[in-house]
């Protein structure tokens, strides 16, 4: 069951994390600075490029400061002065200075593009973590913790497309919000996922005259039921986000074609960005994941797998990182009892991502309003952000789940340090 002693030392357990996203990354390096011998397998066959822009603040900031990440995010990130509302003819509708939205998380926010979030994991990794790109994992076995004193229980294992058994005696499902750990160990996708009634696209390209246009601006189209959103990046690129409220349940077969019809109509650049769409564009309809339970056996899972916020909440990627953290640390507070160190990540890290799900299940109509009537209510929102007591509220109830992107919900975003216990506090 455990690894062979090397040269007289204890011996190391093994763990094996499917995913190397932002969760699974960190879950791998938190796991050998904690001793265990890691494994990290990841479908792709290196880095993945393909990307959006995050904001990112919350609790993944603070355990990013913890953990030594922090720099290694800030050489990476990608300053904006403002996020203007733009009309389909480019004439501004409201202007949010970043200032104010600074102020509200105390400075402790980035806007940083999710594949450097992951190459910042990357550097950082220790070099002990084993990764194997190319490794897909198709099946998963749970195994079992011992029963008794004596009983070495059963190894949890990854089953690849080749069939190879990978054992280990902790098995981490970090692999996104369409889990193969969680399929096979905790049943079929759809039991679990909870569509909002939207799709998404993300995606970066380089047209310097378009970057130039934005400035170091976020532009977002002031429309009804679709959204594009655009950040203008050193070096002449621009990443774009799309966000359409429709009752499909499915990505449509050719997501290029379908976003250059459907935002047409926007105007102003969309067209012309439209254009842009690479053929690896994340597209995908807009989910959260509700799991009853995380963990089963040896096997846990982990960030968007257990907990998909989506895009509407818009701390995915900080909750992600702050659940490794957590995951990491129970474990390590529980020793040798992995049972115990299991129940009480699940315990302690499930009531703060509920709120952040609930909160961002309020928020859809602020993100891509129905109706003028919405569209009013948030243009006044933002210009309320402007000055005054009144906008510091807007501005803390803005950061409290989603940042300027959602809506209006509670609850500051605060992590407990190691060994207390998680909570949001208001
Ligand atoms: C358009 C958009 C905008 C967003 N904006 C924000 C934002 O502003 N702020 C924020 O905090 N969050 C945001 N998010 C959410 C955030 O990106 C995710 O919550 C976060 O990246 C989840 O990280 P993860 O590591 O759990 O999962 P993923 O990033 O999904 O990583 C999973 C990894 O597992 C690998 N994998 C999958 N299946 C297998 C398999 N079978 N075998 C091996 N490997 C596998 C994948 O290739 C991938 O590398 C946004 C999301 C979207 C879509």
């Amino acid at each position: 069951m455990v690894a062979p002693t090397d040269h007289g030392q204890p011996p190391r357990r093994r763990a094996v994390v499917v995913g190397a996203g932002i969760c699974g990354l960190a879950v791998a390096g938190l796991l050998d600075r904690a001793g265990w011998r890691v494994r990290l397998l990841e479908r792709a066959e290196g880095p993945r490029g393909a990307g959006y822009m995050i904001d990112f603040f919350g609790p993944g900031f603070g355990t990013a400061e913890r953990i030594g990440l922090l720099p290694g995010l800030r050489r990476r990130s990608a300053p904006y002065d403002a996020v203007r509302y733009v009309d389909s003819r480019g004439r501004t509708t409201a202007t949010l200075r970043m200032e104010a939205l600074l102020g509200a998380a105390g400075g402790r926010y980035l806007g940083i593009l999710r594949p450097d979030i992951e190459a910042a994991l990357r550097e950082w990794l220790p070099p002990g973590v084993e990764v194997v790109q190319g490794a897909r994992v198709v099946g998963a076995e749970p195994g079992r913790l011992p029963a008794r004193a004596g009983d070495a229980g059963v190894p949890a294992a990854a089953v690849l497309t080749d069939g190879t058994r990978i054992e280990a005696e902790l098995l981490v499902g970090a692999d996104g919000i369409h889990s193969a750990v969680r399929r096979a160990v905790f049943g079929p996708e759809d039991g679990f996922l909870l569509r909002l009634g939207f799709h998404a696209a993300g995606f970066v390209f380089s047209d310097p005259p378009i970057a130039a246009r934005l400035g170091r601006d976020v532009a977002l189209t002031d429309s009804l039921r679709r959204q594009v959103g655009l950040y203008g990046l050193p070096g002449g690129r621009v990443a774009a986000f799309a966000v359409e409220a429709t009752g499909e349940p499915a990505a449509p077969r050719d997501p290029r074609a379908a976003l250059r019809e459907r935002y047409r109509g926007l105007g102003w650049m969309v067209p012309e960005v439209m254009g842009h769409v690479p053929d690896d564009v994340y597209y995908d309809v807009v989910a959260q994941a509700l799991v009853p339970r995380w963990h089963h056996g040896r096997t846990v899972l982990a960030g968007d797998a257990a907990h998909a916020v989506s895009l509407l909440a818009g701390q995915g990627a900080s909750l992600a990182l702050a659940g490794a953290e957590v995951l990491a640390e129970r474990l390590g507070a529980h020793g040798q009892d992995l049972g115990a160190g299991l129940a009480a990540y699940e315990r302690d890290w499930r009531p703060v991502v509920g709120r952040h799900q609930a909160a961002g299940r309020r928020s859809a109509a602020f993100f891509v309003p129905p109706g003028p009537l919405s569209r009013w209510a948030r243009r006044h929102a933002v210009r309320a952000l402007r000055g005054g007591p009144l906008s510091r509220l807007v501005a803390h109830a803005a950061f409290a789940t989603g940042g300027w992107r959602s809506g209006a919900p509670r609850c500051p975003p605060t992590w407990p340090a190691a060994g207390a216990r998680a909570t949001d506090r208001a």
